[in-house]
């Protein structure tokens, strides 16, 4: 046998195309090349694949190697293709025999032969596994493909474990006895129970966020430093229903590309992203060589939260735009472009002025009228027009925060901040908050399929009944407000919103009114 094949993966934005490894030891002089548009890095595998074979007992094949990773115009990168060369270099030199079945392998080698993790094996072991391709994967890849569902996968600390794993083929000892159940594994994670029960005071705020979780519109918080805006933002993802198991899969593997592990205790948890305001456009939106997705991509069926949310570069802030309204990105490469999703919830956060302290009860505001208009201007009206909610989040008053304190030790905690009065009734019911959210996502998912955040030009008009007053109110306010054709849309959605918290058919006075109230425009002090 002079030549062998193995099954391997390369990976694409969010694809795993899959590659054949080929090799041919031949005669002549000896050398080894590796074609089919290799990375640099891939190419140095010869030398890691040789010392690997010495050093494991093995007798590197003298002859001329070639190795062809096919397809050749797929580019292929990182340690991964380690492994299926070295076995398949075995298999081309008759010291391992063929292995019947369709196996795909990988692994970075390590110089005495060891295994070493790879990235973005979860994204790989779906593919395998809707491929009907067994697996062999280093031991610290474990985890992750146990949490992709692949029934016939199988682990090796060192190369000589790999090869006895591909020789003994059916005969060989599953990997990790069985999947890990994901579902069992997050048991109770996803029961947090009470997420804004702690937080003092904002009754304001606690609502929009919970007007913001049941429509999944993005909200804009403006208020002084240290008002528990980044704090109210973290309550988001605990306010929102547990992923479901096709977006738990779907989070996990851009996750995956990006390099983070799964965590199946965290399994069904939305995903939070808060990336600093000095992030690079291609940190945030996805992109460069080998196209990594971006925060947006990694806060998918989530929340992304931007906190100073002027301070972040105008060209990201715009790039914004695209994924808000489509729940994707497009990145254009060299050659191609790809497609990632993106479907975020987004918060943002901001000062009202540059110093922070604009319309604070405590502080004085130092800025000029000339600086706070330049601060601002940096949102530029399209982004803001796309923000659903925005409000002003100001400072809790001491005394309000003390009473807080003293009601929480004196009842022994759990919700007994509720015990103060709020000022309204919707908000009364603050600790139902999941329950609310729930219901009202419910209700809307069942009659029109989206969440009101999401509904088309086309399908607002037939979800929005307005009644006569409601209609009135609508106009009076256009006129008043001087509402953009998107701005009247954008204030129905979140009044569907505030309609289905409330499982009213129809958008009442009352409903238009809150929404008004929590659609401010920014100019407000
Ligand atoms: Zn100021």
């Amino acid at each position: 046998m002079s030549l062998a094949r193995i099954f391997s993966r390369a990976q694409l934005g969010l694809e795993a195309p899959l590659v054949h490894v080929e090799l041919h030891v031949g005669r002549g002089l000896p050398s080894f090349t590796i074609v089919g548009l290799p990375a640099p890095v891939v190419r140095e595998s010869r030398e890691r694949v040789r010392a690997a074979l010495l050093n494991s007992g093995y007798q590197f094949p003298a002859g001329r190697i070639t190795v062809n990773l096919a397809p050749v115009e797929l580019s292929k990168q990182g340690g991964r293709f380690d492994l299926p060369i070295a076995l398949g270099l075995l298999i081309a030199s008759d010291q391992l025999p063929v292995c019947s079945r369709a196996v795909e392998c990988y692994g970075e080698l390590g110089l005495a032969g060891e295994l070493k993790a790879v990235s973005g094996m979860f994204l790989a072991a779906l593919r395998a596994a809707q491929a009907g391709h067994a697996l062999i994967v280093p031991c610290a890849n474990r985890e992750e493909v146990a949490l992709s569902g692949h029934s016939a996968a199988f682990d090796a600390a060192t190369l000589r474990e790999a090869a006895l794993r591909l020789a003994q083929g059916e005969r060989a000892q599953r990997l990790m006895g069985a999947s890990i159940d994901r579902e069992a594994a997050d048991a109770g994670a996803s029961a947090a129970a009470q997420p804004l029960s702690d937080v003092a005071g904002q009754w304001h705020a606690k609502r929009a966020l919970i007007v913001a979780a049941a429509g999944g519109h993005s909200l804009l918080m403006v208020g002084p430093p240290g008002c528990g805006k980044s704090m109210l933002a973290a309550r988001l993802p605990q306010l929102l229903p547990p992923l479901s198991s096709a977006e738990a899969l779907e989070v996990a593997a851009i996750g995956s590309v990006w390099g983070l592990k799964p965590d199946a205790h965290a399994w069904h948890r939305r995903p939070f992203r808060a990336p600093h305001h000095t992030a690079s456009a291609h940190a945030i939106v996805g992109g460069g060589p080998q196209v990594r997705p971006g925060e947006i991509s990694l806060a998918h069926q989530g929340v992304l939260f931007l906190d100073e949310l002027p301070e972040f570069n105008r060209r990201v802030l715009e790039a914004l735009r695209e994924p808000m309204e489509t729940g994707s990105i497009t990145l254009a490469r060299a050659a191609s472009r790809l497609e990632l999703p993106a479907q975020f919830q987004l918060v943002a956060a901001m000062n009202p002025c540059p110093c922070g302290y604009l319309g604070d009860l405590v502080q004085q505001c130092r800025c000029t009228g000339a600086a706070i208009e330049r601060y601002r201007s940096r949102i530029s009206g399209p982004l803001l027009d796309r923000i659903d909610i925005r409000i002003e989040v100001p400072r809790v008053p001491a005394d309000e925060l003390v009473q807080a304190a003293v009601a929480a030790g004196s009842a022994g905690g759990a919700g007994s901040a509720h015990e103060q009065s709020p000022p309204c009734a919707e908000v009364r019911s603050a600790r139902d908050a999941c329950q609310q959210v729930r219901e009202a996502r419910g209700r809307r998912m069942a009659r029109s399929g989206v969440l009101s955040a999401r509904l088309s030009a086309a399908q607002l008009p037939e979800c929005c009944t307005l009644p006569p007053a409601s209609e009135q109110l609508l106009r009076r306010s256009c006129q008043r407000l001087g509402l953009s054709g998107r701005g009247v849309y954008r204030l129905l959605a979140v009044s569907r919103t505030i309609a289905d918290l409330a499982d009213s058919d129809s958008i009442e006075p009352q409903h238009l009114a809150e929404a008004m109230q929590l659609r401010r425009p920014l100019s407000v002090a």
